[in-house]
């Protein structure tokens, strides 16, 4: 049957339901037990894929191709494992699947009703993916807030699980605390409220993770016991800690992996490692920073800032980083910045490494072409990403080829130099305007040159990466590019599709078709990135390239 841990959110969103799952598992992992986490999103969405960046941050890809939440990229760094498709599931892909089992006669003509049917393929999902992973624990985060009324079948779908076996099944309610400015004490009365309305749905909690800018203190445990029905030492002071990867030490600390196996009746299997302690000990006393720009579009909305939208970007900036001992910073920079007013163009210049990392149609293009010209005349490492590759193409086909209309058919269907164009499965598709899901998507072979800094960094000749995109490097130019210098450092296998270009002659300079940020891990960085770093390190930009 296994082990199943829900982990459901009181009070507000945002406040770390998906590092604290990805830290339990973690924890449990350190233990010597076979974890996975799923996550649930409650919107009607049957992906991610499909969602403006800006309203729900990152479309993180798996390797079988599926576009999920952002979380899923938090358990695949923290549990150092690929998470599949299986692990993420919304209302829309539940009630696709029920349907589709209706019109194929697979309740075999009986009435299908939302209760029970709708939480039994939920059950039924949960299942499928623990046996997937051979996972003996199972995380699945519940997202949005108790009390919403989208996620209720969820929790039904977790109090039968329990109901059926409640030696095996487990509920963690992580909340927040608020500590109110004018009255200056954390107070617990929303988790109190978060709590009795997850007893209406049946539940109650077996460990309260107690989300809160500072720790907390007894008085309070006392009365998050006595209130939430909760033992003392099963409510885990969680506050804002320097960096995420710091949440498992916290928990460790509190014993909640022993207090967890415990109560499943588990014995630890081996001692925990040293390696994470030594990673945070490392995140907590670098020092020396490197400023690395990130430019896109994706930032704002109103007048606060995002960066959720490149978290897996950002997060494979720091591994490589920490792998150099060198402290990040990172800036943000809207390429819409540098059309409005290009002598913004020089900020770049106080930067040690320059990234462009994917994004979608015609805003702030132009300023991202500019910004790869200033890195690549001025020997900034660059590292572009997807529709950072793409671009890195446009510019050099108009600047060092002189094909000056070059342009992407994304932004100019009609482009006199279309240097990259739409791949050919992908014409249908968005004539039909069959979108979800169809991008080409996934892992992918690709087969790298023998001169190229890829294959150094990689130290094989071919890698398996993910990818998100529709359209392509146009091979009719790829004579002319090639010529003026450019090197095609990686490829498909069957040669047709350019998966990263280099330009030799320049410090370091790699833009790669996939998404390199998807497959880097804390300890172990991704070769590209490290380096990028490594590049940016050696202020390469300021010692041209014999
Ligand atoms: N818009 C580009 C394409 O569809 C790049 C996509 C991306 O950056 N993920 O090919």
């Amino acid at each position: 049957m296994g082990k199943y841990i829900f982990v459901i959110g009181g009070v507000m969103s945002g406040v770390g339901k998906g590092t604290s799952s990805a830290a339990m598992g973690k924890i449990l992992q350190d233990r010597g037990y076979n974890v996975t986490a799923i996550k649930v999103d409650p919107y009607i969405n049957v992906d991610a894929g499909t969602m403006n960046p800006v309203e729900h941050g990152e479309v993180f890809v798996t390797d079988d191709g599926d576009e999920t939440d952002q979380d899923i990229g938090i358990y695949e760094r923290f549990l150092n494992t690929n998470i599949y498709k299986e692990n993420y599931m919304t209302t829309g892909r539940v009630y696709l699947s029920v349907i589709e089992r209706e019109r194929a006669l697979g309740y075999k003509g009986k009435c299908v009703e939302v209760v029970p049917h709708v939480p039994e393929e939920i059950v039924r999902r949960i299942r499928h993916a623990t046996k997937r992973a051979k996972a003996e624990i199972t995380l699945i985060e519940i997202g949005g807030t108790v009390g919403e009324y989208q996620n209720i079948l969820f929790l039904e779908a977790a109090r039968m699980m329990h109901l059926a076996s409640p030696k095996d099944v487990l509920f963690a309610l992580v909340s927040y605390l608020p500590i109110p400015d004018k009255i200056g004490e954390m107070k617990t009365k929303p988790t109190q409220h978060a709590a009795r309305t997850l007893n209406s749905a049946g539940i109650n909690p077996d460990f309260v993770i107690a989300r809160s800018s500072r720790p907390l203190d007894e008085p309070r445990k006392r009365k998050i016991s006595l209130f939430c029905a909760v033992e003392k030492e099963d409510i885990i002071s969680a506050p804002d800690a320097d960096t995420v990867y710091e949440v498992p030490i916290i928990f460790e600390k509190q014993k909640l992996a022993e207090r967890i196996l415990a109560k499943f009746g588990l014995e630890p299997k081996k001692q925990k490692p040293k390696d994470w302690a030594r990673l945070v000990q490392t995140i907590k006393s670098v020092k020396k920073p490197v400023r690395i720009g990130v430019i896109g579009k994706y930032f704002s909305t109103g007048s606060f800032v995002l960066s959720d939208v490149y978290i897996s970007v950002l997060e494979a900036i720091k591994h490589a980083c920490w792998h150099h001992k060198v402290k990040p910073e990172i800036l943000w920079m809207n390429s819409e910045e540098f059309e409005k007013d290009p002598k913004k163009i020089k900020d770049l210049a106080k930067l040690e490494g320059v990234i462009i990392p994917g994004g979608f149609g015609t805003r702030g293009i132009e300023g991202k072409v500019e910004a790869i010209r200033h890195a690549r005349e001025n020997n900034i490492p660059y590292l572009g990403l997807c529709y950072g590759m793409q671009c890195a193409v446009i510019e050099f086909a108009r600047n060092v080829a002189g094909l000056s209309a070059a342009n992407t058919t994304e932004i100019d269907p009609k482009a006199k130099y279309p240097v990259i164009h739409i791949m050919d499965e992908q014409k249908d598709k968005v004539d039909d305007k069959d979108y979800g899901g169809t991008m080409r998507l996934g892992a992918y072979p690709c087969v790298l040159h023998p001169d190229s800094l890829s294959r150094k960094a990689y130290g094989a000749k071919t890698i398996s990466e993910r990818h998100r995109h529709r359209y392509e490097f146009n091979n009719a130019y790829r004579d002319i590019l090639t010529e003026k210098g450019l090197m095609i450092a990686g490829r498909s296998p069957d040669r047709r599709l350019v998966e990263i270009i280099e330009l030799p002659n320049h410090p370091f300079f790699v833009a790669t078709q996939f998404h390199p940020e998807f497959k880097s891990r804390p300890l172990h960085p991704h070769p590209l990135f490290r380096e990028f770093i490594a590049a940016a390190l050696r202020g390469d930009k300021n010692n041209k390239k014999k």
